[in-house]
């Protein structure tokens, strides 16, 4: 499913995030960047050890990923130049509009970084609890509203695990893309 906002293509796939080509992916990630399960779990298998060194390291120089922010390693053995680390929000913990934040802030190193294509995953939909819908309207505003601001990037991918994510996300884009 693709649509157009401001002249950036945005694709919504099923399929595993680890297989797509893309300048950078972006990892669902925690506070400690500690890459156990799920999406960061699959990322550190399939790029290697490396990206958790990096990771450990990025943590003792700046401390902790705040929830919405983002971090930078190297992508390993994966087909992506960088891995960005974004923090969503834990629902019922932390307000949901934190995983906007995340997003933007993504796209916003993407441009700094001068790449052309970003893959996102359904960020905190997993062990972090959040309900497909909601996640997806957040990741949708913030693709709209971001997306004037790209210059350099000109493709973002969301990558959904699964029809049931898959389908949500395409219904909620379709009403706010
Ligand atoms: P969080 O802790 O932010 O909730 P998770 O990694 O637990 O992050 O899950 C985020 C989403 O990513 C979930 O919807 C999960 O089904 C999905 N997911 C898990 N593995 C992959 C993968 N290899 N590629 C794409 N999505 C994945």
């Amino acid at each position: 499913m693709e649509f157009k906002v401001s002249g950036v293509e945005v694709v919504l796939m099923k399929g595993d995030i680890t297989e797509v080509e893309a300048d950078a992916i972006v990892n669902a990630a925690n506070s400690y960047l500690e890459h156990g399960g799920g999406v960061a779990g699959a990322i550190v298998r399939k790029g290697g050890a490396v990206i958790q060194e990096e990771s450990r390291e990025w943590v003792r120089r700046h401390g902790p990923v705040p929830v919405g922010g983002v971090a930078v390693t190297s992508a390993g053995r994966l087909r992506a130049k960088y891995v960005i680390h974004a923090v969503g929000p834990r629902c019922g913990v932390e307000p949901i509009e934190k995983l906007g934040e995340a997003v933007r802030n993504a796209l916003r190193k993407a441009e700094e970084l001068g790449l052309l294509s970003i893959a996102f995953p359904a960020i905190s939909t997993g062990i972090f609890g959040c309900p497909y819908d909601a996640a997806a309207l957040q990741m949708a505003q913030a693709i709209k509203e971001a997306a004037p601001q790209l210059r350099s990037v000109r493709r973002i991918m969301v990558v959904l695990y699964g029809e049931e994510a898959f389908q949500k996300f395409v219904e909620v884009f379709k009403k706010t893309i």
